[in-house]
């Protein structure tokens, strides 16, 4: 097995994915931790939690800081980095994170909720300009015009990147801190502020993003969010009412592929996400036991 061979791969850094991965090392399993930036922005805004069984009144950062404490005590490493495809293959799955590739024969995927309403256009042109991507995708677009949605600061860093590649890179950012990060926007990028994005057009492939008072005439648009939607991340991948569809041991229609925590669906709780982050990663470990 080699650096980015794995057993089982754990997607997300909230409760359920710090569950999971703790369960896993416990039953001896080589595992790797892919997740944001900040793991997680909902315990952090937390400002008491009243119903986590030991911990009466907790503040929520408080709460995050120990169970981040505690799976760096068990030696566990979390690597920052965005996933952005979960491919499913004939022994287990390659998994896309930036520009690196992992392999894993289980997955478990706790990436929470995303409250993201896709962009008109975004799902009709996902693969067809539309991309979750740069530094996977970006050399498609060599020497041409894009345009990047920086919903998460990361969406800088892939403005920058595609500047080295493109003719034109338009950036939009979208997210909090961003105008702090002005100062590392590479001098190619043209930012365009105080606009909202509306749709994506095109015929077939992509040529056209409307904004509020503008339209810009691009061929690619990278769209960077902390999260991507799972049915988006991992094709064929089946959902219910929103949430991923999950049997009793929490596994999916996909085989080898298990969901913990709000992505799962609703009570939208911290217990329910640790408890199903133990109970997937015990399953993912059966799952590849048996084979
Ligand atoms: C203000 C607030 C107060 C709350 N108070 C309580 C409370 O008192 N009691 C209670 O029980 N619950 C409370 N909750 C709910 C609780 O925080 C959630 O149920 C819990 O955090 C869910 O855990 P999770 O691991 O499923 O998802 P999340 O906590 O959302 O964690 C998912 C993580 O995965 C990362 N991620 C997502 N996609 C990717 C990707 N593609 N690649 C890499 N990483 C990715 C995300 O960035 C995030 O860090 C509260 C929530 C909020 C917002």
């Amino acid at each position: 097995m080699n650096e980015t061979n794995y057993e089982i791969a754990i997607i997300g850094c909230g409760p359920a994915g710090l569950s999971a991965a703790i369960n896993t090392k416990v039953r001896g399993k080589k595992l790797v931790l892919l997740g944001s930036e900040f793991c997680t922005p909902k315990l952090h805004k937390a400002p008491h939690v009243n119903n986590y069984l030991g911990f009466h009144s907790i503040g929520g950062e408080e709460l995050r800081q120990k169970f981040l404490g505690h799976v760096k005590a068990m030696g566990i490493e979390i690597l920052r980095s965005r996933v952005t495809g979960i491919i499913p293959q004939d022994d287990g799955f390659a998994i896309q994170a930036r520009d690196k590739i992992f392999y894993a024969r289980a997955v478990v995927l706790a990436t929470g909720v995303s409250v993201a309403k896709l962009l008109p256009g975004e799902e009709e042109k996902l693969g067809l300009g539309v991309s979750y991507c740069a530094t996977c995708d970006g050399g498609l677009y060599r020497n041409r015009t894009v345009a990047v949605l920086a919903y998460s600061p990361e969406g800088i860093e892939e403005a920058n990147y595609l500047a080295g590649i493109c003719r034109k890179v338009y950036l939009l950012p979208l997210c909090k801190g961003s105008q702090e990060m002005r100062s590392k926007i590479h001098e190619q990028v043209e930012v365009i502020a105080d606009q909202k994005p509306l749709s994506i057009e095109g015929d077939n492939l992509v040529s056209a993003l409307k904004l509020s008072h503008r339209t810009l005439e691009v061929e690619g648009v990278f769209i960077i969010r902390d999260a991507v939607l799972p049915d988006k991340l991992v094709p064929g991948l089946e959902i219910e009412n929103g949430a991923v569809k999950i049997n009793r041991d929490l596994s999916t229609n996909i085989p080898g592929l298990y969901a913990a925590g709000d992505n799962t669906g609703q009570p939208y709780q911290l217990a329910k996400a640790v408890g199903e982050g133990q109970v997937a990663a015990l399953n993912a470990v059966k799952y590849i036991d048996n084979k």
